[in-house]
């Protein structure tokens, strides 16, 4: 048993000023005997954030599945609060994919990671952003198939582009299999979108960035995904990717509640500026964003949940336990794990990260242990 002292704590509808009790890895209610007592000193404590699209950090990528590799990538972000994490994987061929999958699938066994993302390779050409072009295909259910079954039940999420043949039952597929179908990287006007929404589609991969833009006669994908009650919206809050005025417009209109901040973090993330690779592109870090060498598409960020939080807070001005709710409890929702964890509530899981004046890492817990 342990108790956290004068704790600034942040649950889902404000900030509390008391002591917080773990117990076994759980959050719980005041017990009579602790062993250890930590003094915050008026400190915040959030919960653990949850990444649920992040392809690497620390010089470590997800993208081969590579055990040691892909252990440094998820150590790197638990050290900057993401206590949950969804390991996302860009376009590769069909031997690259089984082996990522096939790989990352026993890291989630192991609790290392909550599950892989699949950002692609169902895209669409004219938004790809940093993609390989040569790897985008159509929607291969028989493909997807395959990928699941080789996930053993860790596959969580797909983006795809809405408008491509066969998406739709694609989408349909995933959402019948517990895979949650995001729509993303895609050109599609916005029937198109509501359509993949209709379908069962419940998550807008980086709303606004590699997607057709918002045009006020044709609202596209942006507008699909904002006026729907059903839709998380996934939010690259680095002040490169969306500028102020335009992520303050995604809290306003879907709220924290469908707000998921991630950070589409690549292996550069926590590195010195250089040249990287995403997948099979090469890419250039350079003050704080990652562009495809030789071009201007951004190429994922280099940012920490922590970074996301703290521009959050500090630079949009969004409440402290709003912030919170779209860095854990919102995302925690959209991957249906909010029985466990998201919020710093007596039963979930004693995943934290307490921080300093300056809403920056102080330490981290996970499931009760200090990292
Ligand atoms: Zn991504």
């Amino acid at each position: 048993m342990t108790v956290l002292t004068d704790a600034r704590i942040v649950l889902p509808d404000g900030v509390h000023h008391g002591d917080l009790h773990i117990a076994d890895g759980k959050i719980t209610t005041a017990a009579a005997v602790s062993d250890e007592t930590i003094d915050l000193g008026g400190r915040h404590v959030v919960p653990g954030f949850v990444d649920m699209h992040v392809h690497g950090g620390g010089g470590a990528s997800y993208q081969l599945g590579r055990p040691d590799e892909a252990r440094r990538a998820a150590a790197f972000h638990l050290a900057h609060g993401t206590t949950t994490t969804i390991a996302s994987l860009v376009s590769g061929g069909p031997d690259e994919l089984r082996d990522a999958v096939t790989g990352l699938a026993d890291l989630a066994d192991d609790g290392v990671i909550a599950g892989v993302h699949l950002e692609g390779p169902y895209l669409a050409p004219d938004r790809r952003g940093a993609h390989d072009p040569a790897l985008l295909r159509a929607p291969d259910l028989a493909e997807f198939r395959r990928l699941h079954r080789l996930g053993r039940g860790h596959l969580r999420m797909i983006t795809l582009a809405p408008e491509l043949p066969g998406a739709l039952d694609l989408v349909k597929e995933a959402a019948d299999t517990g895979v949650i179908a995001a729509v993303g990287h895609t050109d599609a006007p916005g029937a198109v979108a509501r359509a993949a929404f209709d379908a069962g589609a419940r998550v807008a991969t980086h709303l606004f960035n590699a997607m057709r833009p918002l045009h006020h006669r044709e609202g596209g994908p942006i507008a699909a995904a904002l006026n729907d009650p059903r839709v998380t919206i996934e939010l690259i809050n680095d002040g490169v990717h969306v500028e102020p005025a335009v992520a303050r417009l995604a809290f306003t209109t879907a709220g924290p509640s469908r707000v998921a901040l991630i950070t589409d973090a690549m292996a550069a993330t926590g590195m010195p500026d250089g040249d990287y690779r995403l997948g099979v592109m090469d890419v250039e870090v350079r003050g704080g964003s990652a562009v495809l060498a030789g071009g201007t598409s951004l190429a994922g960020s280099v940012i920490t949940m922590a970074d996301a939080f703290r521009q959050t807070v500090v630079h949009l001005g969004v409440p402290v336990h709003e912030a919170a709710e779209a860095t854990s409890r919102t995302p925690a929702r959209a991957l249906g794990l909010d029985t466990r964890i998201g919020s710093l509530e007596p039963g979930k899981d004693a995943d934290l990260v307490v921080l300093d004046d300056d809403f920056r890492v102080d330490w981290v817990m996970k499931r009760g242990r200090r990292v």
